[in-house]
């Protein structure tokens, strides 16, 4: 059995204020108050993990081992099949310093031309959340929303790589849901499920 969260404050380890409300909103029916990692001033480490969770794991043990409290961290991103997972750990650096990311949906099609393959292509989003105590100890989590990249992008809704991605089933883009539409089906919630199922529902 997975161990279980216990007390109240909880350190987020992100500096996205947007994200720590998010998530704070996720935990409330679960008493939890959460406390950025910014707030504290802790420091950022170097995410050089080859993985979604690898990244995730490294935030959430910095947090925790600096602030001695229970932290939680997220790292998400775009995957495409016939591109082996690209952009994957590196979505949010395909949009480049200027942080567009109609450089980055350009980038994934331009890609795919190049290989000669089809579009729509399989793609999912993927949200890896770990859970990390002071003394080291992890839970993580890896969610999933599968689909496909469809070109040209369509929506306003989203952000990121929204507007090129329809989930599985659906004929709109992630840009184009209503954001509630979205965020029952979305990665982050498959993987909000899993951490919540494992670790907040009590013994
Ligand atoms: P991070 O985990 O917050 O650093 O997110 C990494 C990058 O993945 C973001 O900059 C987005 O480009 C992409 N991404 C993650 N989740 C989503 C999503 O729900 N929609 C669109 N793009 C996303």
């Amino acid at each position: 059995m997975a161990r279980q969260f216990e007390g109240s404050e909880l350190i987020v380890a992100s500096l996205n204020p947007g994200k720590v409300r998010e998530i704070g909103e996720l935990l409330a029916d679960f008493g939890v108050k959460p406390i950025s990692a910014g707030e504290l001033g802790l420091p950022e480490p170097v995410e050089d993990g080859d993985t979604f969770i690898a990244n995730a794991e490294i935030k959430a043990i910095a947090a925790a081992t600096a602030a001695g409290k229970i932290a939680l961290s997220d790292d998400s991103g775009f995957a495409v099949d016939a591109l082996n997972g690209d952009p994957g750990i590196f979505s949010a650096r395909w949009a480049g310093p200027g942080k567009d990311f109609s450089v980055a949906m350009q980038a994934v099609k331009d890609k795919l031309e190049e290989g000669g393959q089809p579009i729509p292509t399989p793609a999912s989003f993927i949200c890896a959340l770990c859970l990390a105590w002071p003394d080291g100890h992890t839970e993580s989590f890896e969610g999933k929303v599968t689909g496909q990249f469809v070109w040209p992008a369509r929506g306003e809704k989203g952000f990121g790589y929204d507007p090129v991605f329809e989930a599985e089933g659906m004929d709109i883009t992630f840009a184009e849901m209503e954001p509630s539409e979205k965020h029952a089906i979305s990665h982050r919630a498959d993987a909000f499920r899993q951490l919540i199922d494992a670790c907040f529902k009590g013994a």
